[in-house]
């Protein structure tokens, strides 16, 4: 009975179903969605222990937003918002709440950015609303900016609280049947002599029919037994908590989220959620590191940009900086996710996702369309622009392109020229 499981492992058992690797954001919803079909035949491992800081998913929240300049992801942006909604209801516990969102530029410095943003959600039907200063101000009065700042401001944006969205994952997979298994690296996958797929960890052997990796920014480590690598990048990123005195004015109820493009930088904040603090980080800014050389070591450059922008934006934002996270990006050269199977090394059992540092809002949905490629081989979900097989991955030379304005800028521009 579920009521009665008092650990997170079936001690004994070796083989199930369906294994994951990684139990971080994307891992732990690939075991929830595969234990509410597969119940106990489906195993999660984790190397390090549940809810741990290492990787790319513990922190209080992660923006969630229909809006993206790619119809890849506008495609799947509702439904991300219906899984999420699911597990809430199932779980009880909230794990979206709307703030209503941003994107704001200066004039004349992320014109193209903002134009496709807002073409982004024309062609999905998405409403918005545009703002010039004093409309923003008078919307929202805790801003105070310069005539020049413009912004699209649309309803449904607002946050997902990641690290309680992991644990309700697993504990509602747990209850599935689901057995999670912590501390125990993935050291090798072998194909055993009956044809299972055999996953060696630190704490054994445990063999499945499919296996699913979300290893983040270990990823080639473990596809690496297959024969498969992707081109990532891992980054060192870092948000920002600072002890503003005005609490009351930046609750995510009254102040909504927002995305800024400036010319070097695009930065995104996020209202108080979580503890008492109003938080921004600079996307993409950190410098290149693995899961393994990674330190915490907290980069004050990138701190005083972030106040310094929201000193010119909404200064009673600013505070005291009360702890700034640091945290891993893991990155493909154009910054698209990868969701594929490793068919061509002759594993197509065994299915993959990179999440290329902006997926925790898909989190839900990507661990249920590796859920159905799992058990039912593919997936109801459009996710032919996730392919392992565009230039970008197969390319060895495409460079990298991490920065969502320049890229969406030079789109623009080519398209201008047609
Ligand atoms: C500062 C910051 C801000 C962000 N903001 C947003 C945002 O606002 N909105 C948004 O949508 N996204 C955001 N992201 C990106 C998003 O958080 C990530 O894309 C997502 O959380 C990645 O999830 P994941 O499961 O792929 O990786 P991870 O959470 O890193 O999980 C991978 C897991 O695999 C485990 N693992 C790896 N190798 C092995 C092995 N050999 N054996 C066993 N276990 C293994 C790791 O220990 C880890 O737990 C942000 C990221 C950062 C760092």
């Amino acid at each position: 009975m579920a009521a009665s499981r008092r650990t997170w492992c079936d001690e004994g058992r070796t083989h199930f179903e369906y294994i994951v690797v990684g139990c971080g954001g994307i891992g732990s919803a690939a075991v929830y969605w595969l234990a509410k079909r597969a119940k106990a035949d489906v195993l999660g491992i984790e190397q390090f222990e549940l809810g741990h800081h290492n990787g790319g998913s513990q922190d209080h929240s992660r923006i969630i937003r229909l809006t993206y300049h790619d119809d890849r992801y506008t495609k799947i942006a509702r439904e991300t918002f219906q899984t999420w909604h699911e597990v809430e209801k199932e779980s009880g516990v909230q794990l979206v709440y709307k703030s209503g969102g941003l994107n704001m530029s200066r004039r004349g410095e992320a014109d193209l950015i903002m134009e496709n943003y807002a073409k982004a959600m024309d062609d999905q039907n998405i409403k918005y609303e545009r703002l010039d200063s004093e409309a923003l101000m008078k919307k929202f009065p805790q801003f105070e900016v310069d005539k020049d700042v413009i912004s699209l401001y649309q309803p449904d944006a607002g946050l997902v609280d990641a690290a309680l969205a992991n644990s309700v994952h697993l504990q509602l997979a747990r209850g599935y049947g689901a057995s999670i298994l912590a501390n125990a690296p993935v050291i090798r996958v072998l194909r055993n002599d009956t044809g299972q797929i055999s996953v060696q960890t630190t704490k054994g052997t445990f063999t499945c029919r499919r296996l699913v990796v979300a290893a983040g920014a270990w990823i080639n480590q473990v596809l690496g037994s297959v024969g498969v690598h992707i081109p990532v990048t891992v980054t060192q990123e870092q948000v920002t908590y600072m002890g503003t005195p005005y609490i009351k004015e930046f609750t995510k109820d009254k102040f909504p989220m927002f995305l800024y493009h400036a010319k070097e930088h695009d930065y995104y904040q996020i209202p108080i959620h979580g503890n008492s603090c109003s938080k921004i980080g600079v996307d993409a800014g950190g410098p290149p590191v693995t899961g393994n050389t990674r330190n915490f070591v907290v980069d004050p450059v990138r701190e005083k940009l972030c106040v310094d922008l929201m000193q010119s934006l909404a200064p009673k934002f600013v505070g005291p900086i009360m702890y700034t996270k640091t945290c891993l990006y893991t990155m493909t050269p154009d910054r698209h996710f990868v969701i594929d199977k490793c068919d061509k090394e002759g594993w197509s059992d065994v299915i993959f996702c990179c999440g290329a540092g902006h997926a925790f809002k898909f989190a839900c949905l990507l661990g249920k369309i590796m859920s159905e490629m799992a058990i039912d081989g593919e997936t109801q979900y459009d996710i032919a622009g996730f392919t392992r097989y565009r230039e970008a991955i197969t390319d060895p030379n495409y460079p990298n392109d991490f920065q969502w304005g320049k890229q969406i800028a030079e789109q623009a521009a080519a398209r201008a020229k047609l």
